[in-house]
């Protein structure tokens, strides 16, 4: 296994044929996926890209990267590789991201309607907001894709704007768990001071009613979004109320304490909270 894995000029190229085979056809089918009438997209009014067909050799390499990231193997990072930055923009603003949230929401969604809920109003549905319910992707379109160094000051006068679009897939996936009986608790890692504008641009986007709106309080000042959020989905469930889904685009969102029957992940490669 090591032989042909670490050895360029190994004579055995059958054995390394079919992985050759395969990249070019990843690429063929990135190629021609670009030639696709391209998805509407509604999370912003940037020039969309084509996908992850954009890079060549060097994305794959970025590829690795992202999906190190998405499993939680890559962990702690401050910011995207430079080398990475056109790749995660093509990614971000491309197909891939968007059927990629709506591989998670459509399980989740699947898991939702399978179950047999009891009428009680106590069924609840954790959603976290950043890059979940609310899409920031102008701002990190302007700001490298995650490639500079995290600046509270912009990315605050950016949320003040309450101009973030919804993440499509989420709130899709929000109304359809409405009309199934169940309700939404927001989680979020933004602070009280923001509760006014959040709701505003929640509302101006289709995110209508909720039960609970939970920001990080000063209480919180110095925690991890991981402590925080555990801790407030614990309230949650010792007020009655059963978490039977949460969705996050952090690992931070969904790991802990009291997370949920069923956990869901959408992607996330611009920034990491622990
Ligand atoms: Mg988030």
């Amino acid at each position: 296994m090591q032989r042909s894995l670490h050895s360029p000029k190994s004579s055995h190229t059958m054995e390394r044929l079919p992985g050759v085979l395969l990249f070019f056809l990843a690429i063929f089918f990135s190629t021609t996926q670009a030639y696709e009438p391209l998805i509407n997209h509604q999370i912003h009014l940037l020039r969309p890209k084509s996908g992850a067909g954009g890079s060549s050799v060097p994305g794959v390499s970025c590829l690795s990267w992202r999906l190190g990231v998405e499993v939680r193997n890559i962990i702690n990072w401050k910011t995207v590789p430079a080398q990475c930055e056109s790749y995660v923009g093509h990614y971000m603003l491309g197909h891939q991201y968007r059927k990629d949230s709506k591989a998670v929401t459509d399980v989740a969604w699947l898991y939702a309607k399978s179950l047999n809920l009891t009428k009680d109003g106590k069924n609840v549905w954790v959603f976290d907001i950043d890059e979940t319910t609310l899409s920031n992707l102008p701002y990190y379109a302007r700001h490298g894709f995650g490639t500079e160094v995290y600046n509270s000051t912009s990315f605050n006068e950016w949320v003040l704007e309450g101009t973030a679009p919804a993440l499509p897939e989420s709130l899709q996936l929000y109304k359809k768990l409405l009309k199934l009986g169940v309700k939404v608790v927001f989680i979020t890692g933004r602070g009280e001071d923001q509760r006014s504008v959040t709701i505003t641009n929640l509302k101006n986007v289709g995110y209508h009613t909720w039960e609970k709106l939970v920001l990080k309080g000063s209480a919180y000042s110095g925690k991890t979004s991981y402590v925080y959020k555990s801790a407030e989905r614990e309230k949650l469930e010792k007020s009655g109320f059963r978490i039977i889904g949460n969705i996050g685009d952090q690992w931070s969102d969904i790991l802990g304490t009291s997370v949920g029957n069923r956990t869901f992940k959408l992607p996330d490669p611009l920034y990491y909270i622990s």
